[in-house]
């Protein structure tokens, strides 16, 4: 899923200053799960919002919404009638939820209550750790189940640069080199030999979004 954390409390404050009565949107989904933005997080952020502008003596009213998906248009569509009463949309939900109220509210200023950070899983309590760059050509299949884009500093597609140590990365000491974890997995699969196979050069300029933002159409699904 996605993750994301919450932008620091005074950049929001001082962003929302010239205003006196916003939207909180929510978003039910990923930011829920990942405790940035779902109804609950939401709800806190405007109490403390409300009474920081409270002290200063410039109350904000602030209306809440948590969409089950801000990110899907007829969600997004749920808020029309709310967004005709605020002057200005903060949204707790991912940076595509931002820009898809961006693009059903094109009269409402809007901003980000959180960073978007990755596409990731949750490891422990309150851990997440990256996962998947969505390069848009999946390995998976080639590296043992475990993404040496994401995972590997270097994003070395054919084994490790040397430089671990006790199975560790060298550029981040506190994370598990991805060829190890690769390698020890292939191992107990007894799938060692897959290692040989060359992973060719990626098409990053045909796959992944360094042509730009990327598109799927599905013809099938079209109306
Ligand atoms: S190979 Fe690409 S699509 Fe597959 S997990 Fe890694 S970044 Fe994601
Ligand atoms: S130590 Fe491992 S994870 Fe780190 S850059 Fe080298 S191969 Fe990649």
């Amino acid at each position: 899923m996605i993750k994301a954390e919450q932008k620091p409390f005074e950049e929001i404050l001082e962003y929302l200053a010239p205003y006196n009565k916003i939207l909180l949107s929510g978003c039910g989904a990923c930011v829920t799960v990942c405790h940035a933005g779902g109804e609950k997080e939401g709800a806190l952020l405007a109490s403390a919002l409300r009474m920081a502008r409270q002290k200063i003596g410039k109350p904000l009213e602030i209306l809440e919404s948590t969409p089950a998906r801000q990110c899907e248009p007829e969600f997004a569509q749920e808020l029309s009638d709310t967004i005709g009463r605020v002057q200005a949309i903060l949204s707790v939900s991912c940076g595509v939820g931002v820009q898809t109220l961006a693009r059903h509210f094109p009269a409402t200023q809007i901003f980000p209550g959180v960073n978007t950070t990755f596409l990731g899983e949750t490891v422990a309590h309150g851990v997440w750790e990256e996962r998947c760059q969505a390069c848009g050509d999946c390995i998976l299949e080639k590296t043992a189940g475990i993404c040496p884009i994401a995972r590997c500093a270097k994003q070395l597609l054919n084994g490790p640069c040397g430089g671990s140590s006790n199975g560790k990365c060298e550029i981040k000491r506190e994370t598990d080199c991805a060829w190890q974890l690769i390698y020890d997995r292939s191992k107990s699969l007894g799938q060692l030999h897959r290692l040989t196979e060359i992973i060719p050069a990626k098409q990053w300029g045909v796959q992944s979004r360094d042509s730009g933002p990327r598109r799927i159409v599905r013809e099938d699904l079209k109306v």
